[in-house]
């Protein structure tokens, strides 16, 4: 596209995966060799973070949490204390049904061949909440209260990415980017080149490739929930990868839950709030709130068509 100084405007799109899942870059700019160094940058950021906070890499400092802090008080880095800080936010903000205490009946149910029996469930689920947690601000130490605990940052990991890429492009002096956690989290950074809002299709969750609806962002986050990629199947049944940290148990319910706030890892949380907590209290919490979108689809009865609920104002969520 030429613009009123005739330089030439290049788009790169570029995609790696980290986190499980494939992160994609889209950067428009000058130069190519820029963008892409850019976006390498970018990327290498992602490499640390995941290496900080992923539970499956042991010596990342929450599989040290996650290992000592039953013991005794961790010390971790200002950036992942910060986010430990936000997350149990977070979790009084949803009343509970994002916890990143749920790590260990993730972990329970991930690993399960059978399903579990109510007594272990229980006893798991005796070791879930964020009161076990204590944040202690003056060493940026964390130290659980209940032996067995196990951190999980699977739910907010992908909006924190995003929102430190956002900001390494920004530093860049690159205004005009979008970033894909994978189908998780998306953030804008500006506007899209010839649009005043970046359009995004919702997937149908029963039919692959299908688009469901479209919403426009702008100057927001747009975070996914759901169960169809991410299950575990026992005995034939599936379960969801999303826990409800009150019974213990898979959610079982909603098709999707997508949230539309303007911080990224608020909207990845607050996704996964809203698959766990329902379609009414999504609309109570987004009326209180004001600022937050909701897109939730349900399903009457197996084989009946999706329906998709838009919550929050027209502009907060845009046009369909
Ligand atoms: P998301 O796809 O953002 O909704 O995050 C789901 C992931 O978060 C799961 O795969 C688990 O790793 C983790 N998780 C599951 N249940 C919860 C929960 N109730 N609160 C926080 N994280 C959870
Ligand atoms: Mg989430």
């Amino acid at each position: 596209m030429l613009h009123s100084g005739m330089s030439v405007d290049t788009m790169i799109r570029i995609s790696r995966a980290f986190m499980g899942c494939e992160f994609e870059l889209v950067l428009t700019g000058a130069e190519k060799a820029y963008l892409t160094d850019a976006a390498e940058e970018a990327f290498e950021l992602v490499r640390r973070l995941e290496e900080d906070l992923s539970v499956f890499i042991p010596t990342s400092e929450i599989a040290e949490v996650n290992a000592l802090a039953d013991q005794h008080p961790v010390i971790v880095s200002p950036r992942v204390f910060r986010l430990l800080q936000k997350a149990a936010e977070l979790s009084a903000e949803t009343e509970g049904a994002f916890d990143i205490t749920a790590g260990a009946l993730v972990k329970l149910w991930s690993s399960a061949e059978s399903v579990p029996n109510q007594d272990a469930l229980d006893a798991v689920r005796a070791t879930t909440g964020m009161q076990f947690v204590h944040l202690n601000e003056r060493n940026n130490s964390v130290e659980f209260t209940k032996p067995g605990m196990r951190i999980d940052l699977g739910a907010i990991g992908k909006g924190f990415a995003a929102a430190e890429v956002v900001q390494v492009l920004r530093d860049a002096r690159i205004e005009t980017a979008l970033v894909a956690a994978g189908t998780s989290t998306l953030y804008p950074l500006g506007f899209p080149p010839d649009a005043d809002a970046w359009t995004v299709g919702v997937r149908n969750p029963l039919m692959n490739n299908e688009r469901l609806t479209t919403v426009k962002i702008r100057d927001q986050a747009f975070s996914t929930s759901g169960s169809h990629e991410r299950f575990v199947e026992i005995d034939g049944v599936r379960y969801s990868h999303i826990i409800d940290p009150m019974t213990g148990w898979p959610v079982k319910g909603l098709l999707l839950a997508c949230a539309l706030v303007d911080d990224p890892i608020e909207s990845d949380a607050l996704s996964t709030a809203f698959f766990i907590n329902g379609l009414e209290w999504t609309r109570a919490y987004c009326q209180a709130r004001g600022d937050v979108g909701a897109i939730i689809v349900t399903q009457e009865q197996p084989g009946d068509d999706p329906v998709v609920h838009r919550i929050g104002t027209l502009q907060d969520i845009g046009g369909a």
